[in-house]
């Protein structure tokens, strides 16, 4: 069910127009990997391969986040991988503020349905957005806390980014080091989750009480992503 609920929030992503990314994009690339995963691995934006591909961390990045998968005995067919923006910006330059707002609400969904125990941040972007912070992932990386995202507590493990890691030793060194400690945070198993808060819309509405947020401060910018269009293949999305 996750699956196809997944989906349709991807039918819904890849005819996205919220943002300028979708002049300049060659398609979207939503994110890949198992609706079921106990471990989610949210990096920055789509690269060039990526917007190529329409799959995530497909480029030099991306064989090393397999490669460091594979030393924890994962593969991708284990975890579920995205990104905070779902469009490449141009050049690869850094995601801007208004982008990642306007396209929060994809990561917002994916986080909701796949319910993940653990999420692991790839860099400064996906840290200071998960975390509603603005401190940066050389302080916090190997530092694994408990958070509440939206309905759900999660166990937040920020590490460096595999790009970053590709040409500096000491940055591959440690999140090598920190990938390691991955297994033992998923033997932890999932929190405690939180009462669901009951719906507070008026009676017959369906309500609308529950924060849909990825932080628990609201901070009243939109998360509904825009319409879809035709029917895309599931290997396109690469669920398993
Ligand atoms: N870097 C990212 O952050 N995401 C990708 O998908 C590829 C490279």
């Amino acid at each position: 069910m996750r699956r196809e609920r997944l989906k349709a929030v991807y039918e819904e992503a890849r005819g996205c127009v919220r943002c300028p990314l979708h002049r300049t994009r060659t398609q979207v690339v939503f994110g890949s990997g198992n609706a079921n995963a106990g471990v989610m691995f949210i990096g920055e934006a789509p690269g060039a391969n990526e917007d190529r591909q329409g799959l995530p961390f497909v480029g030099q990045a991306g064989k090393l986040l397999d490669k460091l998968l594979a030393e924890i005995e994962l593969e991708r067919a284990d975890v579920f991988i995205a990104n905070v923006l779902k469009c490449r910006p141009p050049g690869n330059r850094d995601p801007q503020p208004d982008e990642i707002a306007t396209c929060r609400g994809y990561l917002e969904r994916q986080v909701e349905l796949i319910e993940p125990d653990v999420i692991c941040t790839l860099g400064n972007f996906a840290t200071k957005l998960l975390r509603g912070d603005t401190a940066g992932i050389s302080r916090l990386h190997g530092q694994a806390e408990e958070r509440i995202l939206g309905p759900r507590a999660i166990r937040l493990y920020p590490l460096h980014h595999p790009a970053a890691a590709l040409y500096t030793p000491a940055t591959l060194e440690a999140l090598r080091a920190d990938f390691q400690r991955i297994p033992k945070l998923l033997a932890l198993g999932p929190l405690a989750q939180p009462e669901p808060v009951p719906p507070v819309g008026p009676a017959g509405t369906g309500g609308a009480g529950r924060p849909d947020e990825l932080r628990p401060a609201a901070t009243g910018e939109q998360s509904a992503p825009g319409a879809g269009e035709q029917s895309a293949p599931a290997s396109q999305l690469g669920l398993f």
